[in-house]
């Protein structure tokens, strides 16, 4: 900005300098002097503006200074240095950008230039509710179980806000109540839709609840049961030819399922194991397993307990919610494993143990890449997802120096194929990078049965850095 003297000087300049030359020269003379004169002049005020402002927790305002001398001449290129008397409230930066950093003031900001001070008032508020989420959005709970609701409380720009006060109510208390902290308990089943209400400064959020008998994924798969009964025989009687060396385990199973009793074992005897997890938008995703053999009960419920750890990870390292409302899972019915998506069928882990030799997969890893597959059809990217998740759920670290289960992978060998190019490429490219390629796949739905084609390629090759795009571009030609 410049001087308002200087200004003045130069604005008769201007006009004078036609008809009168030897006063231009005066006046240049003149503006010289004062120039010499303002560079030792003293800052003998200083006005910060605005006066007093008041600001949100995290928002930031800027403060200007006026500086002036002892005549009112308006200096720049001064130095300026800011303070807040209360950094715990409100902080300010070099630059006089005030942020406000919790409730309270007022407070006073000072700039200081050459022993010269001004100073303004700042208030800090707390932003109001501008709306408020409950999660789950959408939930079942079961009779006489509880299930904690969580709210969400944001303000207008989506910031979430916390020690805010929250009150819930339940729509039919007779059918489910909730407690101060967010708590239903299930009382009776067979009524409507019960809906939760959140509500904090007068804003508020709804979510939808269900109280049921049974855990809704089990009553699908139940409904399901004498189909998935007939289904599993057919499907072991397949397999009997092609493999007469575990010839015994299978006629094991043909037996159990040809057994007339078993839908009403199954069923009478309540062999089924339910969970939730809550999905990254807010869903209740059902986790149910059912299975044929009592003595199955532990092992299956794990595959619940295990697919509910995996499934966070996969939604993150995807940046997608899991594609489906419920995961069901068919335990011990069949031999081998089979499906993907979400409805799969897991060989029971201890037939599985007894017909494999010790260098097999563990159990887990096989359950993790049948949940993979329900965002990806590609062989190989689904491997690399099941040995990101067992060893994310393992040693909770992206990082493969730290993995346990590397499914036979030898870092940076010319001959590494599929999953093992995959694991060199992750190491190339980082976690960060590998996500994004993984989230743009998702939406190319490279199939099963296929090589990689040319454009899913290109996804590894673009998000590269670019020191090594060369060896990334060689790699994917292997997957
Ligand atoms: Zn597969």
């Amino acid at each position: 900005m410049p001087e308002v003297a200087e200004g003045y000087s130069y604005g008769i300049f201007i006009s004078c300098r036609k008809k009168h030359f030897p006063q231009v020269l005066i006046f240049l003379i003149i503006i010289s002097i004062s120039a010499c004169e303002k560079k030792e002049s003293h800052v003998a005020t200083v006005t910060v503006s605005p006066a007093s402002v008041t600001i949100e927790i995290g928002d930031s305002s800027q403060f200007e200074t006026i500086l002036q001398d002892a005549s009112g001449n308006v200096l720049t290129d001064r130095t300026v240095s800011w303070s807040s008397d209360n950094e715990t409230v409100a902080t300010v930066s070099s630059s006089g950008v005030v942020t406000g950093i919790s409730e309270g003031g007022p407070l006073t900001i000072t700039a200081t230039s050459e022993a010269k001070s001004g100073t303004a008032r700042v208030m800090v508020t707390i932003a109001p509710v501008a709306s408020v989420l409950v999660i789950p959005s959408n939930a079942n709970v079961l009779v006489g179980k509880d299930l904690q609701f969580s709210a969400a409380i944001l303000d207008a720009r989506g910031v979430s806000l916390t020690d805010r006060q929250v009150v819930w109510s339940s729509s039919n208390t007779d059918i489910a109540e909730i407690s101060g902290s967010g708590l239903v308990t299930g009382l009776e089943s067979g009524g409507p839709v019960v809906t939760i209400t959140a509500m904090s400064e007068g804003k508020s959020g709804i979510a939808q609840l269900m109280v049921v008998d049974l855990p809704v994924g089990v009553i699908w798969m139940f409904g399901n049961l004498k189909d998935q009964i007939s289904w599993a025989l057919d499907y072991n009687q397949g397999l009997l030819d092609r493999n007469p060396h575990i010839a015994t385990q299978i006629e094991a199973k043909i037996e159990m399922l040809d057994s007339p009793t078993l839908f009403n074992e199954i069923t009478d005897g309540s062999y089924y194991y339910a969970d939730d997890v809550i999905s990254v938008d807010r869903r209740q995703i059902s986790l149910s397993t059912v299975f044929p053999q009592d003595n199955m009960r532990s092992d299956a419920s794990q595959s619940v307990l295990s697919s509910k750890l995996a499934m966070p990870l996969l939604e993150e390292f995807m940046s997608t919610p899991f594609p489906y409302a419920d995961f069901y899972i068919w335990y011990g019915f069949i031999m081998g494993n089979l499906g993907g998506g979400y409805r799969i069928n897991m060989e029971d882990q201890e037939t599985y143990e007894a017909r494999t030799g010790p260098d097999r997969l563990p159990y887990e890893a096989i359950l993790f890449h049948e949940i993979s597959h329900s965002y990806i059809g590609n062989e190989s990217l689904t491997q690399f997802l099941e040995t990101y998740l067992y060893n994310m759920v393992h040693t909770n670290s992206p990082d493969v120096e730290s993995w346990i289960y590397m499914r036979g992978y030898t870092a940076w060998e010319d001959s590494n194929t599929g999953c093992s190019a995959l694991l060199d490429i992750y190491q190339l490219i980082g976690n960060d990078n590998m996500s994004k390629a993984y989230k743009a796949l998702y939406l190319l739905s490279p199939p099963y049965g296929t090589p990689l084609s040319k454009e899913c390629q290109q996804v590894f090759i673009d998000l590269a850095p670019t020191a090594v795009k060369n060896q990334v571009a060689a790699k994917v030609l292997k997957i």
